[in-house]
């Protein structure tokens, strides 16, 4: 995928805005390329498709691994909870 869009990731580091979303900034980089032509139009679009899909699965997976915190969070207090228990009938 970088190997892919190589020039667009590049094109996005020369950007000078930190937020931008390439969309109608003055000056933003990749807007300028793509109404130059140097940047295909079609491909900005695939691109911004994939970031899209991207974003999907990051988020995904941060919802799985809150699940196994939860789970693990579980798993301690049920230890802690024997602990006492057990310093309780000493
Ligand atoms: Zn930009």
């Amino acid at each position: 995928m970088e190997v892919m869009f190589g020039d667009i990731e590049e094109l996005i580091k020369l950007c000078r805005f930190h937020d931008c979303s390439h969309n109608n900034e003055p000056g933003c980089a990749v807007r300028e390329a793509l109404y130059s032509g140097a940047l295909d139009r079609q491909r900005w679009n695939s691109w911004l498709k994939l970031q899209k899909e991207l974003g999907h699965l990051e988020a995904k997976k941060e919802g799985r691994l809150r699940l196994k915190e939860k789970q693990a969070g579980r798993r301690i207090a049920k230890l802690v909870k024997e602990i006492y228990k057990g310093k309780g009938k000493r």
